[in-house]
């Protein structure tokens, strides 16, 4: 139960805990578990990555069961066709280590920074990072999906129709079913990509500088991404 809760506050002792946790390793165990939640009255959290900052996939205020995608982390890359499937319970770290390995460095997926958060989590809220002035945010290149809908039907982009798959990309998935995996379209990264800070104090004029960046930000070349860290 721990392990897989990265914001710590909702592992004390005195948060409510879930009746399960379940891990499922097939897509027919997570059917089972949402039909059985459903008719024992059992509320369901879904956890990818662990990363929520409500605790939303940790805790609830009625009885609840965890389910724990922990074993849904297949990733795979089409160098060729320029897509990969991934899975809900991989992490954003290692879809990007994935892509890279699989591409030599020339494909990647614009993702947020924080290597540990979940795809589940990140695709079904949006995702944005680094290259959010070149490509957009994540859900942006996301083509395909399955899931397992309230009734327990498993359902891809077609059967579950474009009005579902668009709310799946950015409205925050556990509202509508549990994201399996994935379809995305790959972008492309020159093979050397250059990176530095420039740390300023307030006495050498911080205040003036961040001023600045906002007049210019959403001017400059959209290859050149700046992000003030306070
Ligand atoms: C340290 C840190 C750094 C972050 N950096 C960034 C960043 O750079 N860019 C950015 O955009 N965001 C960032 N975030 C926010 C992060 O993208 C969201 O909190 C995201 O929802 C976490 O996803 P998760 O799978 O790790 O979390 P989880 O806690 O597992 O899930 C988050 C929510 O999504 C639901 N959910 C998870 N998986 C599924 C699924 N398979 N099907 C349906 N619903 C599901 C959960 O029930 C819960 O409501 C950051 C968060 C943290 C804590």
């Amino acid at each position: 139960l721990k392990a897989s809760i990265k914001n710590l506050i909702f592992s004390t002792p005195t948060n409510p805990k879930p009746v399960f946790v379940i891990t499922p390793f097939h897509v027919s165990e997570i059917q089972a578990a949402v039909k059985c939640s459903k008719k024992n009255g059992l509320q369901i959290r879904v956890r990818s990555g662990g990363h929520d900052h409500e605790g939303l996939s940790s805790i609830s205020d009625v009885p609840f069961i965890i389910i724990d995608l922990i074993n849904f982390i297949e990733i795979s890359v089409d160098v060729e066709e320029k897509t990969a499937w991934v899975e809900s319970g991989a992490t954003i770290g290692q879809l990007n280590y994935r892509i890279a390995e699989k591409s030599q460095n020339l494909l990647t997926f614009p993702v947020g920074t924080c290597p540990g958060v979940g795809v589940g989590g990140h695709f079904s809220g949006g995702g944005y990072g680094v290259l959010l002035r070149k490509y957009g945010m994540a859900a942006d290149h996301i083509v395909d999906a399955h899931m397992v809908d309230v009734k327990g039907r498993f359902l891809n982009r077609e059967s579950m129709g474009e009005d579902l798959f668009w709310a799946i990309r950015g409205g925050g998935g556990a509202s509508f079913g549990i994201i399996v995996s994935w379809k995305i379209n790959l972008v492309a990264v020159p093979p050397t990509v250059t990176v530095f800070n420039v740390p300023r104090t307030l006495e050498q004029n911080a205040t003036k500088l961040l001023f600045k960046w906002q007049c210019i930000a959403d001017k400059v070349d959209e290859d050149l991404f700046i992000s003030p860290l306070l």
